[in-house]
């Protein structure tokens, strides 16, 4: 009888195994919280939906100092006001629990609220490294119908780009007439390197017959939109994961601690620019990604 109680060598090393896994993958859930990445009304609803699920698996309190701006002692300030003891797990919050959380979550960080009345003009924008290019490419490729807009740069072409379809390739002189003459929607100078702007006269023809456009720009580029043309739609794209975001901005390796630490704090930055946009699409896969840049396209109104 002794001997069957004793849990067996292996049985034990592959509990130890998958509790280790689990702790990382709740570490990772923390990094997407913390960045912005997810939002915290997503996560208590894959708490909530499995109790079982990483989520679910995640203390209250981690859950909490893992939010942007929540240190420890406002952690403590809001588990006391909501009346939720600090021991209890996402995945095991009471019904009243649950939604005091909510309500609590929605009013420090208000979900989105979709804007009514956008415009065909559409903005691409996200972190660097998110996959925008890929994306707007796809588009280019499987929708025709969508007025891609071609930027004009002043930096050289890169192996198989062509003028005039990839980039207007410009010279800073022509760069500055551009702009001396009002034919710019925005410009920007980006990465501290070459200066990108959007011409104006392709976009407003394709809107005036009727189409949709798409520009994929740069942050900065987005906000100017947005104050030229209020009504444009503005879409931020995130990555599925921090992890995954950091993997493609500094997956080689190649940089110095430096220049990874630079790019990190960037990121940080950037993603924390999501509420000024309309619709968050995650770029778990460029298919996917794109088609849903596409649905926002025929919902657009005007
Ligand atoms: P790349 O040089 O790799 O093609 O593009 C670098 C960055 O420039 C990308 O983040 C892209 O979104 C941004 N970009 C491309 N065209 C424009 C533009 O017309 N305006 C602005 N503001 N950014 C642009």
């Amino acid at each position: 009888m002794a001997e069957s109680r004793t849990v067996p060598e292996v049985d034990r090393a592959a509990a130890a195994r998958r509790a280790v896994e689990r702790r990382r993958a709740r570490a990772a859930v923390k990094r997407d919280l913390t960045t912005r990445v997810v939002t915290p009304q997503r996560v208590l609803d894959r708490a909530l939906g499995d109790a079982d699920s990483v989520e679910g698996s995640m203390r209250v309190t981690d859950f909490l100092v893992s939010l942007p701006a929540i240190g420890a002692g406002k952690r403590d300030r809001i588990l006391t006001e909501l009346q939720i003891s600090p021991v209890k797990r996402l995945g095991g919050l009471g019904v009243r629990q649950r939604d005091v959380l909510r309500e609590w979550l929605d009013r420090r960080f208000p979900p989105l609220e979709p804007r009514g009345g956008r415009s065909r003009l559409l903005v691409l924008a996200g972190p660097t490294a998110v996959g925008k290019g890929t994306v707007a490419a796809h588009i280019r490729e499987h929708n025709p119908e969508i007025h891609l807009s071609v930027s004009a740069t002043t930096r050289a072409p890169r192996p198989g780009e062509i003028d005039g379809v990839h980039y207007y390739f410009v010279d800073d002189a022509e760069f500055d007439r551009l702009i001396a003459d009002g034919e710019l929607l925005e410009y920007a100078v980006v990465h501290n390197r070459s200066r990108y702007g959007t011409p104006r006269a392709p976009i407003d023809a394709a809107l005036a017959d009727g189409r949709t456009v798409l520009l994929e720009i740069d942050l900065q580029g987005a906000r100017q939109v947005r104050e030229a043309e209020p009504a444009a739609t503005l879409i931020f794209l995130l990555p599925p994961s921090w992890d995954e975001l950091v993997h493609r901005l500094v997956g080689r390796g190649t940089e110095d601690e430096e220049e990874r630490a630079r790019r990190l704090r960037t990121a940080k930055v950037e993603l924390a620019a999501q509420n000024e946009f309309d619709h968050l699409i995650v770029n778990e896969d460029v298919a996917t990604a794109a088609a849903e840049v596409v649905d926002l396209s025929s919902a657009s109104a005007r």
